[in-house]
């Protein structure tokens, strides 16, 4: 796919997503409490790969992808880019999925059981995760319970992998998201761990006051997904 092929017409370019990218670092910025660095993953799914070029021409390193043939594509369609891609693995694993994704991601955002954390043991050894909870009880969406958040966490450092944080996606129905993110907070220091994945488009700003310490971004970014 081209720079200039038809199909690429509607998304942004390198200095509109440069200017984007500005802003969400003012709001991010005016947001935190603590001034502390707040990394952005910008998340591409459903877009081709020449945004995520554009996007890291733009100056967006960390690139977040949900589906691990896409993922796969667009690594392979970007391979030997300079500066590189750091992936990140945010979608719902699978484990019979991760050996495949092994070679490419670099960090994976949705560890939520046993079964993952001991594929990821074997396949991708010390890998850097992030231990994923569903901290709205919403019955639909991934993540451990709160309550079993410890047990992933233990095993997880058992196995010897790298454990980042704990991430969770905010209330999809519109509530008030600053519960979850506090929750998500505490539970992270019970368990000893730094890092807080979590914010997305329309509930940054909140979690980067909640103490995020990675936002996950895609339509603030890129546009709305097709
Ligand atoms: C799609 C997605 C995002 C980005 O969503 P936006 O609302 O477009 O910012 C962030 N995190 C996860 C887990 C996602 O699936």
């Amino acid at each position: 796919m081209g720079d200039d092929g038809l199909t690429d017409r509607s998304l942004p370019s390198i200095e509109e997503l440069q200017s984007r990218l500005f802003e969400v670092q003012d709001r991010i910025s005016a947001a935190s409490t603590d001034g502390a660095t707040v990394a952005i993953v910008g998340v591409t799914k459903t877009f081709p790969a020449v945004l995520i070029r554009r996007a890291l021409a733009a100056g967006l390193v960390l690139i977040g992808e949900n589906y691990g043939q896409d993922l796969e594509a667009k690594a392979a369609e970007l391979a030997g880019l300079d500066p590189a891609p750091q992936w990140h693995f945010i979608g719902q694993l699978q484990r019979n999925k991760i050996k495949r994704l092994a070679g490419i991601v670099d960090v994976w955002h949705t560890v939520d059981r046993s079964s993952i954390v001991s594929e990821l043991e074997k396949r991708a050894p010390g890998a850097h995760i992030y231990v994923q909870v569903n901290t709205t009880d919403e019955p639909q969406k991934a993540g451990c319970s709160e309550a079993e958040s410890a047990q992933i966490v233990d095993e997880a450092r058992a196995a010897g992998l790298q454990i980042d944080g704990l991430m969770t996606i905010g209330p999809t129905s519109g509530e008030d998201p600053r519960p979850s993110f506090e929750r998500l907070r505490s539970l992270a220091e019970q368990h000893g761990v730094g890092g807080l994945s979590m914010g997305m488009s329309g509930d940054y700003e909140t979690a980067v006051a909640c103490g995020a310490t990675v936002v996950r971004l895609g339509s603030v970014l890129f546009g709305p997904r097709g």
